[in-house]
């Protein structure tokens, strides 16, 4: 049966509701017509109701054997909420996990430009404990004439920088051209800044089997965003990870003005995973290092950082990726103060 409408309705059981009792709530409501998302929690079983508002007012709820409470989803976000899902997610790819107690280190190169250049990079920062690989084979730049990335070819080179280091891959899909290429070789899809309001996009990686990291929109407010991760987790794709990148302001030290108050914000308002990214918001290294800390200190998630073996001949990001010669300290400085935060590198 298709569902029409938005999840309306929170179902909180009991406690002590039994499992024949959640079963019953959910037969209740496909009888009428509507979907049920069920969420097992720490506490209590929450279940979603998803369809038209006045069919399920209709529906005695509050009454069924095992219902604690019946409360009405407020957010204009609904899946991706707090509220929904108390307890946080956790993303797993190849055995790298982002989210609750696990920290996801991402590094790499801002765009993959030669194959020993990508190789040399996953190297040492495999070798430092970061948890997965970033690489850009299609790249999103503001000017047509500057290089725009080796596209297919960068997705074989990244598979070979997977195959030696084991290191998940993190790559953007820009194009639904690409969708086929870069679903097959990703193990995340990243969803540039760019692209956040592309819901055409959006909506085709929903239906994709892998995690999506969603980077949020240059001038983007924070419900933009969770209303974004809304149109994948709608498509049927719960595995998102949102990131702040920073945000464009009147300041210009700073290539964008990192917003260090979305990450409790957002921790607040989602059950999904929040991560950083201090390289673009930064715009120059010596910011990264300082930029990386707060977002640890904020309760971030993870960091996406971008490594290069010699940043002066970059092709794309030069000023603001790290040495991989110096990565190792980078990465030790991260992994002390995430112990402090009660975090492990995932
Ligand atoms: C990137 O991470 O490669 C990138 C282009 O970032 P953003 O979409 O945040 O500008
Ligand atoms: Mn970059």
């Amino acid at each position: 049966m298709a569902v029409t409408g938005s999840p309306e309705l929170l179902i909180v059981m009991s406690a002590h509701a039994t499992g024949d009792e959640v079963d019953d709530v959910v037969a209740r409501l496909e009888e009428a017509g509507a979907h049920a998302h069920v969420t097992p929690g720490r506490e209590a079983t929450v279940i979603g109701a998803i369809g038209e508002r006045e069919l399920l007012a209709a529906l005695p709820l509050e009454g069924f054997p095992g219902v604690d409470q019946v409360l009405p989803i407020l957010k204009p976000y609904k899946l991706v909420s707090r509220e929904l899902r108390p307890d946080p997610t956790v993303i797993e790819a190849r055995g790298r996990r982002i989210g609750d107690h696990y920290f996801g280190l991402i590094a790499g190169p801002c765009t993959v430009e030669h194959r020993t250049q990508t190789l040399e990079t996953a190297r040492a920062v495999a070798a430092s404990g970061a948890s997965m690989l970033r690489g850009g084979a299609f790249k999103p730049r503001t000017s047509p004439y500057t290089f725009q990335g080796l596209g297919e070819e960068a997705l074989t080179i990244l598979a070979e920088a997977r195959e030696e280091t084991g290191l998940p891959l993190v790559t953007e899909l820009m194009d639904p051209r690409h969708v086929e290429a870069v679903v097959d070789t990703a193990d995340v899809i990243q969803i540039g800044a760019r692209n956040m309001s592309n819901f055409s996009l959006l909506a085709e990686v929903g239906r994709a089997r892998k995690p999506v990291l969603l980077k949020r929109g240059l001038s983007a407010t924070l419900e933009e965003l969770l209303m974004a991760a809304e149109y994948v987790v709608k498509e049927g794709n719960s595995r998102v990870i949102l990131c702040e990148r920073g945000i464009k302001t009147f300041e210009t030290a700073m290539r964008f003005t990192l917003d260090i108050g979305a990450v409790p914000v957002l921790k607040q308002e989602t059950h999904l995973p929040v991560i950083v990214d201090p390289s673009h918001a930064a715009g120059r290294r010596d910011l990264v290092l300082p930029l990386a800390r707060a977002a640890v200190a904020a309760g971030a998630d993870g960091i996406i950082v971008e490594v290069h073996p010699a940043p002066e001949e970059a092709l794309c990001d030069g000023p603001q990726q790290i040495p991989a010669a110096e990565f190792e300290d980078f990465a030790s400085e991260i992994r002390a103060l995430c112990s402090l935060m009660g975090r492990v590198i995932g």
